[in-house]
């Protein structure tokens, strides 16, 4: 008798259980960021830590620096008030987006372009940094655009970002090699593993300040905007961070930091990029 019993409530508990689970899981996405952010007096942003002038991390204070993360700082100030509080996780590009639905991070401002695919996934911001899509050689390389990437090169991209795509249709018949991060993307072409590595001009310019025998070369063949990503159903906090963004451009910090950022970069043009 009891056996039959417990046979009748199991199936129930496990059905309820479940509706519990998923009851939590929806209350994180569901959870307003901006009010959870105004409560904490702290915006959670994903930066890059390995991406020279955007997002990296300086060895020797532990903190990570750039064109994005500065970006994040002013934003947040606008956003929380002077006192307000930026803290920063660091991504790649493979993991910005899990982090960002996971409820890790409550924005993403790390290189990010804006395309349809990830408009499926979560919002974005308006644009707020104009990149274009290029490649990275050793000086002195035969290989002078995308165009020369012909069948017997190889050409480094990293996991996660538009370049698997891109480099596919621009450059059908050069080998791939898939990288994790900026980091190793770079020690690999410089160790000869690859004859280029393609991604956003402002990247590389920022690995060839790095090293000056590797070169940006052939002008852009995509067209990268970038936009910060925020989960969908955030629509409080997208606006506040749009109303924020054109706030920093008009009362010109937005062009402080992309002069700090970019100011003395050869090649690279301010005024292109807002
Ligand atoms: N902007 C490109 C992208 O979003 C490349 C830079 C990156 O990997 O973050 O994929």
């Amino acid at each position: 008798m009891k056996k039959r019993l417990w046979k009748l409530i199991a199936p129930l508990m496990l059905v309820l259980g479940l509706v519990t689970l998923a009851g939590c899981g929806n209350s994180v996405a569901k959870r307003d960021t901006l009010s959870n952010a105004s409560e904490t007096n702290t915006i959670i942003w994903g930066v890059k830590a390995d991406t020279n002038l955007f997002g990296l991390m300086n060895i020797k204070t532990g903190k990570i620096q750039g064109f994005d993360v500065d970006v994040a700082k002013a934003l947040t100030k606008e956003i929380l008030g002077p006192s307000g509080r930026a803290k920063f996780v660091q991504v790649t590009s493979d993991t910005r987006m899990p982090l960002l639905k996971a409820g890790n991070i409550d924005a993403i401002i790390a290189t990010m372009t804006i395309t349809p695919e990830r408009q499926k996934q979560a919002d974005f911001s308006d644009v707020y940094f104009k990149a274009g899509g290029s490649i990275l050689v050793k000086k002195g390389s035969k290989i002078k655009s995308v165009k020369d990437l012909k069948k017997g090169t190889k050409t480094i991209v990293v996991q996660g970002s538009t370049y698997g795509d891109s480099i596919k249709k621009a450059a059908p018949n050069t080998q791939l090699l898939q990288l994790s991060d900026y980091a190793s993307a770079f020690t690999a072409l410089k160790a000869g593993q690859a004859d280029a590595l393609s991604t956003d001009n402002g990247i590389l310019y920022g690995m060839s300040l790095q090293d000056k025998g590797y070169v940006v070369v052939g002008g852009t063949y995509t067209n990268e905007p970038y936009g910060i990503a925020v989960n969908k159903g955030q629509k409080p906090f997208l606006r506040s961070i749009n109303k924020a963004l054109a706030k920093i451009k008009e009362n010109g910090t937005y062009d402080k930091i992309a002069n700090k950022w970019f100011g003395d970069v050869p090649g690279f043009h301010v005024k292109e990029v807002k």
